[in-house]
């Protein structure tokens, strides 16, 4: 049975229809205006903006239960943040705290209206079956879409299992609302043998998803130890494989980009934890050139809205320029997020078209302002923070009128509340 929401001020992810309707089962069957429709509506917009989800192209939902920790904290460098944050967190995550995490990430990703997300997971004591957690809770029960995959590092011996982790799921989830990749944390934590099981692990068909450059550090060691730049060392073990992600890429230069860029590799920038960690900001125009950059948020507050402000603030300070970033490049990157997903969900995305996902979310957005196609992306950058009243993912109501309608959010947070301060206190 189709369902129609009427009444919308529809951004199709090319036109702009001001009273506009959408119907859809799985897909989208039409869209239009209202004066075109035949059928009733089973939802009023009353005006709201209706566009495409958000997809989220680098996160890490095992991070959830770290908001508002207090631990032993001084860092200096990048690697000392993860040696006194991440990793001491990643190592005392179970069943109990991946579920819980997921549940917290869950509900706050459905209010951002996000539909779809590549997570990188990490919980080095707990690997076998922590990527099907992950999946039961976001696709099977959320009613999202991921795809996953689990950090292969050195760090704590555990890289074989990452490795059969990440091989066994992504060979047993393909389809339109899950699959997988191979998780790898960073060069500077996977020596050469390693690289060289994940190789043959991936056998040039499975798609890689990796931190690169994103301190310094990582660059320096890969040059120092091995002679070469981190993605010539990917590519010498043949893991440039097309729709990698590579996270990050601060610190990359040219020769590298034009190498993710023949692969047909994606990189994904996510500015609002790089200053966090004060590492730097990626040059995206330059990645630009040679690549396409997608927008993701390392697990930083799970809201697309801060991303797509502070994405383009951080390019004008680094540049020193006030026009070093447009909204007509901020679109560029939302389009290329939307077609990492669809490369990867093999169905399409991003667009409010007959026969893309029906991935729509609903904004409380009434502009101030005319809003026209040419406009539409000033609206969203000067205008992001209204939220989101409902969101469908694959058809289905995830969230109707600020109500998660898939899960029991209140019962949720209370279990993340209780499995946190149990972490905390483990991590004391
Ligand atoms: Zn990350």
């Amino acid at each position: 049975m189709a369902y129609t929401i009427g009444n919308a001020v529809i951004y199709t992810g090319d036109e702009l229809i001001e009273d506009g309707y959408v119907s859809f089962e799985d897909h989208i069957i039409s869209a239009g205006k209202m004066g075109d429709l035949k059928s009733k509506i089973d939802y009023n917009a009353h005006g709201m903006l209706l566009m495409p989800a958000w997809i989220n192209a680098h996160t890490h939902i095992y991070s959830s239960l770290a908001r508002g920790m207090n631990i032993q904290f001084n860092p200096k460098t990048f690697t000392q943040i993860l040696d006194q944050l991440w990793w001491k967190l990643d190592r005392n995550l179970g069943r109990a705290e991946i579920e819980a995490s997921a549940y917290a990430a869950a509900a706050d990703l459905i209010h951002a209206g996000v539909s779809t997300i590549f997570d990188h997971h990490s919980s080095q004591n707990f690997i076998k079956g922590s990527l099907s957690i992950l999946k039961s809770v976001i696709v099977d029960t959320a009613g999202m879409r991921g795809i996953f995959c689990h950090e292969t590092s050195d760090r704590d011996g555990t890289q074989i299992e990452s490795i059969e982790e990440n091989l066994d799921f992504y060979k047993s989830n393909r389809s339109n609302t899950v699959s997988g990749m191979m998780g790898l944390h960073a060069s500077f934590t996977l020596s050469d043998t390693t690289l060289r099981d994940v190789s043959k692990a991936c056998d040039g068909k499975v798609p890689i998803h990796i931190h690169v450059a994103e301190g310094i550090e990582d660059e320096l060691y890969s040059i120092n130890d091995y002679g070469i730049r981190i993605i010539e060392r990917l590519d010498k073990y043949g893991l440039t494989i097309p729709n990698s992600i590579y996270a990050h890429c601060i610190h990359i230069d040219e020769s590298e980009a034009e190498t993710i860029g023949k692969s047909r590799g994606f990189i994904a920038n996510a500015t609002q934890s790089n200053m966090n960690n004060a590492v730097g900001i990626a040059d995206i125009k330059m990645l630009s050139k040679h690549t396409k950059v997608v927008i993701g948020d390392d697990g930083f507050g799970f809201s697309p809205p801060f991303d797509l402000r502070i994405t383009p603030l951080g390019q004008k300070i680094a540049k020193n320029s006030p026009t070093a970033f447009s909204t007509v490049d901020l679109k560029s990157l939302i389009d290329n997020t939307f077609e990492l997903a669809s490369n990867h969900l093999n169905s399409k995305f991003g667009k409010i078209k007959t026969g893309y996902a029906a991935d729509l979310m609903l904004i409380d957005y009434r502009s101030p302002t005319p809003m026209i196609k040419e406009n539409f992306w000033d609206h969203i950058f000067f205008g992001i923070g209204a939220p989101v009243r409902s969101l469908f993912i694959n058809g289905k109501p995830v969230m109707i009128d600020g109500e998660i309608k898939t899960f029991d959010e209140g019962e949720a947070k209370k279990e993340s509340r209780r499995i946190a301060q149990i972490l905390w206190d483990k991590l004391k």
